[in-house]
């Protein structure tokens, strides 16, 4: 159950900022992607573990809790729900169970049991894949969800009737209860709150036929929602107000998309930059040529020059990926690969010799270059 640790996970340094931090989770992501590596279980819990440890350093709010607390801060047992869902309970929430616990219940003395304190629904995370062009353009996806909503029935009061809610007899209404016990130090009176009514100070006598008293009921939903151009693997979405509903008024929770992309069969791609090695022929490389290269919105003319090298890289403006915070676009980088013939015939050959026989240095000059320092360097 030792979890390891969320900066070591990403391999980063305690000190790493929001971007170092980015960079490698993106890394990672890519790597362990479930697209990538079909079948392999180790490398499906990999990618679980880097998401995890991301989803809390990529928010400051939660990696600061992280810094101070470590793992207990998100304890599935106080009031989180780990990966894969049900996502974090709210602030209040987590710090009500860390004190409750330390404390006995009797920590706030007075006042206000949690129960009945105002507070945010849940925050849900939804995972969302998408292809290498929906993530260049942007596009329309419709996701699923189950959230807790409020109960339309009785409106959040768990009753139909305000005279069907009465106040609890045990607690009168305070929703805390005060017990007496002996310890080495003598008597001590502690507060708790009160297990007849869990701290809400009512009793409902005829509760609400659709959700039982609860106030609330699960509800599946699709969600409609537009991913903006040039979003990449570790862009998170947030969705406010779309998460689980809030308690006692409290506003609703917010749901986060993160944005896994898949990788393309002939870009990558960095940041807002394109990339793509195409391969041509070593007879185009010496004489030139103009080819048609792809790019993501179409092909386009590119005039490659005599002499051109293998390795050598062609920028075309502007035919990257749109910024999604603002204005502009990045560019593709198209990587030459000069292809040596194979299986040459006879005929072929005696061609290639009789170009050999009257090529000079000066058609090679990497080669002469290269040569010439080994002789002065090995004499
Ligand atoms: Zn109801
Ligand atoms: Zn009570």
């Amino acid at each position: 159950m030792s979890k390891r640790d969320y900066y070591e996970v990403l391999g980063v340094d305690k000190s790493a900022g929001e971007d170092e931090i980015k960079k490698a989770y993106r890394k990672l992501a890519m790597k362990y992607h479930p697209d990538r590596n079909p079948d392999d279980k180790e490398a499906e819990e990999k990618f679980k573990e880097i998401n995890e440890a991301y989803e809390v350093l990529s928010d400051p709010d939660k990696k600061s809790k992280y810094d101070q607390f470590g793992h207990d801060a998100f304890d599935p047992n106080m009031g989180g729900a780990g990966f894969g869902g049900a996502g974090f309970g709210g602030f209040e929430d987590m710090f009500g169970d860390i004190f409750g616990s330390m404390f006995g219940g009797g920590f706030s003395g007075g006042g206000a049991s949690r129960q009945n304190v105002r507070q945010k629904g849940r925050d849900l995370r939804v995972n969302l894949t998408l292809s290498f062009e929906d993530a260049v353009f942007g596009c329309k996806k419709e996701i699923k969800i189950r959230r807790t909503e409020t109960c339309d029935t009785c409106g959040g009061k768990g009753a139909v009737n305000d005279s069907d809610i009465k106040t609890c007899d045990k607690c009168h209404g305070t929703g805390q209860v005060r017990v007496t016990q002996q310890s080495l130090f003598g008597t001590v009176q502690t507060v708790k709150t009160c297990d007849e009514c869990n701290g809400t100070g009512k009793k409902i006598v005829n509760p609400c036929k659709t959700c039982g008293g609860e106030g609330t009921v699960k509800k599946q939903r699709t969600l409609s929602i537009r991913i903006p151009a040039g979003v990449d693997t570790g862009s998170v979405l947030p969705l406010r107000g779309e998460g689980e509903a809030g308690k006692n008024g409290g506003p609703n929770g917010d749901v986060y998309i993160y944005i896994s992309v898949k990788p393309h069969a002939i870009f990558t791609r960095e940041e807002n930059d394109i990339y793509c090695k195409i391969p041509i022929t070593f007879v185009q490389a010496a004489l030139g040529d103009s080819i048609m290269v792809p790019t993501v919105d179409g092909k386009v003319k590119l005039k490659i020059p005599e002499g051109t090298q293998s390795g050598q890289v062609f920028k075309l403006k502007g035919k990257g990926v749109q910024n999604p915070n603002g204005f502009g676009k990045g560019n593709e980088y198209v990587e030459i690969k000069v292809e040596v013939p194979k299986n040459l015939n006879e005929k072929q050959k005696a061609k290639l010799r009789e170009f050999s026989d009257i090529s000079s240095d000066k058609n090679n000059e990497q080669s002469k270059g290269f040569w010439d320092k080994v002789k002065d360097n090995f004499k």
